[in-house]
């Protein structure tokens, strides 16, 4: 059986008191809504259990996001970011919004590297990637030399097939329905 659990198939969680097989990656795409909510959902309960958190947003300028300033108040969660305040048009990506995604992905590598993090948030990359302002084998190279005990999260639209492949959990956010349809903008507190 494919993407279905069965409630007789689910496993107890470990209640011993360890958090334990950390290491996973997970890809949260699609074109419906919650796909970075996901992300600092998982977010939420890491910090919850004391685990060491980074989040890296990709083509995303200084924004007050609630959860940034939510999530600066925890000791054991960093956030950084990579990009600047205006979209992106992928027709017509610009010099500095690829450099900016490159120094994203260095970070990335230097977040993973120190051995300092249990879970990492790598938001909006599938999205860099797919607009080629990440070309994707330098992805595939993170995800394949990261530490074995380090949860990787990756968010974003359009993740390319060869992401979702090395990923070991895909959920694809469908748009049945969003308020932005009949006008309703971006809301604070909810939508950022
Ligand atoms: P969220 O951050 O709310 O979890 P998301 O990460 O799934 O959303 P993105 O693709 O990152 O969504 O889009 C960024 C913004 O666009 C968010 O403010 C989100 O609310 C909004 N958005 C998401 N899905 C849709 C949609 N189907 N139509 C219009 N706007 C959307
Ligand atoms: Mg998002």
């Amino acid at each position: 059986m494919t993407g279905e659990h069965s409630l007789n198939e689910k496993q107890r969680p470990d209640l011993s008191g360890e958090t334990s097989g950390l290491g996973l990656v997970t890809v949260f795409t699609g074109n419906g809504k919650g796909k970075t909510s996901a992300a600092l959902g998982v977010v939420l309960r890491a910090a919850g259990h004391g685990l060491r958190v980074h989040i890296i947003y990709f083509m995303k300028g200084d924004f007050p996001y609630g959860e940034r300033q939510a999530l600066s108040r925890l000791d054991n969660v960093d956030i950084s970011h990579f990009g600047h305040e205006t979209f992106v048009d992928p027709a017509n990506v610009r010099p500095e919004e690829i450099a900016e995604a490159r120094r994203g992905l260095e970070k990335a590598r230097e977040v993973l590297r120190s051995g300092d993090y249990d879970v990492v948030v790598l938001d909006e990359i599938n999205v860099a990637v797919a607009w080629k302002l990440l070309d994707l084998e330098s992805v595939l190279e993170l995800l394949r030399n990261r530490p074995p005990d380090v949860e990787l999260l990756l968010t974003g639209r359009y993740a390319v097939t060869e992401l979702m492949e090395a990923a070991d959990l895909v959920t694809e956010m469908v748009n049945i329905k969003h308020p932005y349809d009949r006008g309703i903008l971006s809301r604070k507190g909810i939508d950022y």
